[in-house]
């Protein structure tokens, strides 16, 4: 099929491939899950179905995908950490984004039916998912970048779970729980749930004030490459992604915003 006269119109693609020696980060992001929430009738302010089928696609997609080191994710977004230097489609950023929103796509709508048997899909409002890739050029920028998200998941859980208690149980509307938070700090939130509604935050559960940390659990041993890729032979490359594949992925609710978290995990940010 080569070199027909229609040829010459493949020159008008374009190709961004992604810097070398970077990280590469890409977040994916349910489309209009504010509306979509709602017609699946969600629970308010967490559904802890539709997290765990967050949390189903994203072990799927890294299942997939072996240069997945690490995701993080809340609400309707996912984030994901490739292997510095990895070679992933060459680098090819639109490649990397259009697989990874829709493998992360085409997972959530596969196992949804697992996790809302009683609300099947309607293809007037099917889920899908926006992706973007992000380059970060040192260990520090993708350490401040996992804190950010899980920083936002805190402040969001704290708001939605004041906003939707001060309805639920004080009943307020919507307009008026808004109006009742404008302005307030962290500490006022907490103190509305405490004194007015009886809730202490502390105790919510941590899926919810925390996110989902999944980790590609690789076992240190001395005689182990490095992960980094480029200074592997072909065969060498070959075996490692064999192994990693193998390497059991693991779900923590915990904090990523200290130093010791990826202390214990060095080939993370390798
Ligand atoms: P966009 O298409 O721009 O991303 P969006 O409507 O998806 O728009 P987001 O900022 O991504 O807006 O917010 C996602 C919204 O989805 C949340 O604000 C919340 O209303 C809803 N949502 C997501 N996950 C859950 C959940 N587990 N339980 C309840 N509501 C959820
Ligand atoms: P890549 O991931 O790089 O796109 P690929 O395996 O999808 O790799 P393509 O160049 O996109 O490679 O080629 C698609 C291939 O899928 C075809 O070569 C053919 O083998 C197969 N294929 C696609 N559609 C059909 C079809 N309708 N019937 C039979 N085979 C098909
Ligand atoms: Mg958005
Ligand atoms: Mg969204
Ligand atoms: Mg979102
Ligand atoms: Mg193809
Ligand atoms: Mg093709």
């Amino acid at each position: 099929m080569a070199n027909s006269k229609f040829e010459y119109v493949k020159a008008f693609e374009k190709e961004v491939y992604l810097l070398p020696e970077t990280y590469m980060v890409v977040r994916v992001d349910g489309r209009g899950f504010h509306k979509l929430s709602e017609t699946y009738k969600f629970e308010k302010p967490n559904d802890l179905n539709a997290l765990e089928l967050m949390n189903k696609a994203a072990q799927s997609v890294m299942e997939k995908i072996p240069e997945a080191l690490l995701a993080y994710g809340d609400s309707d977004e996912y984030s994901f950490l490739l292997q510095k230097n990895c070679e992933i489609f060459e680098r090819r950023e639109a490649k990397l984004t259009s697989t990874f929103s829709s493998t992360f796509t085409a997972y959530y709508n596969f196992y949804w039916k697992d996790y809302f048997p009683n609300s099947p899909l309607t293809p007037e409002r099917l889920p899908t998912f926006d992706a973007r890739v992000v380059l970060y050029p040192n260990q520090q920028n993708v350490k401040d970048y996992f804190s950010w998200r899980q920083v936002d998941c805190h402040i969001n859980n704290l708001y939605n779970t004041t906003f939707w208690q001060l309805i639920l149980k004080k009943g307020l509307t919507p307009q008026e729980s808004e109006k009742r938070l404008m302005g307030t700090l962290s500490s006022d939130k907490n103190e509305i749930l405490f004194t007015e509604l009886g809730i202490n935050y502390n105790d919510e559960a941590e899926i919810y004030k925390k996110g989902t940390v999944l980790i590609r659990e690789w076992e240190l041993k001395d005689d182990q490459p490095s992960l980094n890729e480029r200074e592997l032979s072909k065969r060498q490359k070959d075996r490692l992604r064999k192994k990693f594949r193998k390497a059991k992925i693991q779900k923590y609710h915990i904090d990523i915003i200290n130093e010791g978290f990826w202390n214990e995990r060095p080939w993370l940010l390798e």
